[in-house]
């Protein structure tokens, strides 16, 4: 059987930009495997702010000319900033917080990079078309992965089938389609499908000398590494504490509350964000609820709520119940929980966000969360590492979080960057065999990023990016997005 240097299970942004960046660099000999039965129209729109971009330029100047042109028109380079639009955060009375210019170019000005918006979809599309079609399969999903010490390579096995499995954390699929399927956790199913399935289901195994894993939040690699050892418990993705509630295309709506929304909080944008203007503390447990209000056609709204909310509560014929309430706690004016009140339930959504912490540290807060790590059990407060013998763990699969900071993609870019920069030095000094240099190859990894995801995290659980702390959100935007990735690289290397 052929060996691979390399595979990568998962083919969303961050296994494809790691691939890009390994081919790069001359590592040809690699595999992606995902588990999508076809590459289709799945996910949300996502930023890609200036660190994320300047990781990927540094990964690969192909592949990130090729993102750039999937962006959104509007977020493009060389856009007037005339006709780009702000994004306006303003509070309860419409009394203006803060702006985000979503133009490029004045981006490029303070961190010497741009911004972009981009669909996950055309993300992944512009990335995969860069790989040979024979390089990255859809319709294996791995269920295993095994270290075979005498052979000295890493065996990766894959079912591909028919089946379709619910996702509970994933943002790719709507949840109408999540509803066709009862929630099944993949693993525990797998013995269960191969006997019960009538449908065919294929088992394919390949070997690797090394294996990166980028399959998403609720990654199966992660599970299994994690699999009868002390971190048994940071298997799952935890709760967050926070999930959002959706309901699209609002048009019932009378003439003075439009009047009035548009006025105290649209000013004529198409969209904006309505919150408390807290002055938050580390210490706070918890954020308050958070409005993202659209209006892309007169007479009709769109709205996107998070809240804190316990998970039990988030049944679907409450969900109107529990945001006004969530509304309430936090002072919402009368119009928007009129507004939120015509909402019609059949164009409703919830979405559950998760997370694995980076740090067991009590400084995140995390309202309603069950509170996993930090039980009596000691074996529990062990931080878990994101890599086992020759697997590495990297983007969600290493560190998913809510996307109140929008850094989901961008720390995944981030960490593709390093790792493909490592296991590259690898292949060319001829490594790719030696435990002891792959194990400092991942120590190296970690010791890099989990710092950043430390500080990436805690903004994104408090939630500074929404409020008006300028100096906080100076720092915070000097550290993340003035950061210099080719000096990065270059002390990589020294
Ligand atoms: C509503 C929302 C908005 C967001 N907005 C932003 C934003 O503005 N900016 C930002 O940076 N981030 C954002 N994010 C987060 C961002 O989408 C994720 O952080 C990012 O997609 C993670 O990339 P990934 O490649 O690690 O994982 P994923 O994108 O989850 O991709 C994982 C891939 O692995 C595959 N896979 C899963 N299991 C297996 C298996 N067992 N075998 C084989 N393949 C498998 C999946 O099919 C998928 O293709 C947002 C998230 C949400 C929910």
């Amino acid at each position: 059987m052929h060996i691979y240097d390399v595979v990568i299970i998962g083919a969303g942004p961050v296994g494809l930009a790691t691939a890009n960046g390994l081919r790069d660099r001359g590592v040809e000999n690699i595999l992606v495997l995902d588990q999508t039965r076809a590459f289709r129209r799945v996910g949300q729109g996502v930023d890609i702010l200036p660190n994320g971009l300047k990781a990927l330029k540094c990964l690969s100047n192909q592949a990130y000319e090729e993102v750039i042109k999937t962006a959104r028109t509007d977020t493009k380079p060389g856009n007037s900033s005339q006709s780009s639009p702000k994004w306006f955060f303003r509070d309860l009375q419409g009394k203006q917080i803060r702006s985000i210019t979503l133009n490029f170019d004045e981006w490029v000005q303070n961190y010497s990079e741009g911004r972009i918006s981009v669909a996950w979809f055309d993300l992944q599309t512009a990335l995969r078309n860069l790989i040979p079609t024979e390089q990255v399969k859809a319709n294996h999903r791995c269920i295993d992965v095994a270290f075979d010490a005498d052979e000295k390579y890493v065996r990766v096995d894959c079912l591909s089938d028919s089946t379709t499995k619910n996702n509970p954390y994933a943002h790719w699929e709507s949840e109408r389609q999540n509803n066709r399927v009862q929630s099944q956790d993949i693993s525990n199913n797998i013995n269960q499908n191969i006997h019960q399935n009538t449908e065919p289901v294929e088992k394919k195994s390949f070997r690797a000398k090394l294996v990166i894993a980028a399959d998403g939040i609720n990654s199966t690699v992660r599970k299994v590494l994690y699999r009868d050892t002390n971190y048994q418990v940071f298997s799952r993705p935890e709760y967050s504490g926070y999930a959002a509630i959706i309901c699209s295309e609002i048009t019932n709506v009378p003439d003075e509350i439009q009047t009035e929304i548009r006025e105290k909080f649209l000013h004529n944008a198409p969209i904006v964000t309505i919150t408390q203007d807290k002055n938050l503390r580390e210490s706070d447990c918890e954020q308050p609820a958070r409005m993202i209000l659209l209006s892309r056609k007169s007479g009709q709204f769109t709205y996107v709520v998070h809240i804190p909310v316990d998970l039990n509560k988030l049944q679907e014929n409450y969900r109107i119940e529990v945001t006004l309430n969530e509304l309430e706690n936090s002072n919402f004016p009368e119009t928007i929980k009129q507004l939120v009140r015509l909402s019609e339930p059949e164009k409703m959504q919830h979405r559950t966000y998760y997370i694995h912490r980076a740090t067991l540290s009590d400084s995140l807060p995390f309202p309603n969360s069950a509170n996993l790590h930090t039980d009596n059990n000691n074996s529990t407060n062990v931080q878990p590492p994101w890599y086992k013998d020759k697997v590495v763990l990297v983007g969600d699969a290493a560190h998913g979080m809510p996307p109140f900071a929008a850094q989901g993609v961008n720390q995944g870019l981030e960490d593709a960057l390093i790792i493909a920069e490592l296991v590259s030095k690898l292949a060319v000094s001829n490594k790719l065999n030696d435990e002891n240099a792959i194990r400092e190859a991942f120590e190296k990894y970690e010791n890099i990023r989990r710092p950043v995801m430390e500080y990436v995290q805690k903004i994104t659980m408090t939630g500074l990016n929404y409020s008006s702390n300028q100096q906080e959100l100076e720092k915070y935007n000097q550290q993340i997005f003035a950061r210099d990735f080719e000096q990065l690289v270059k002390n990589l290397n020294s």
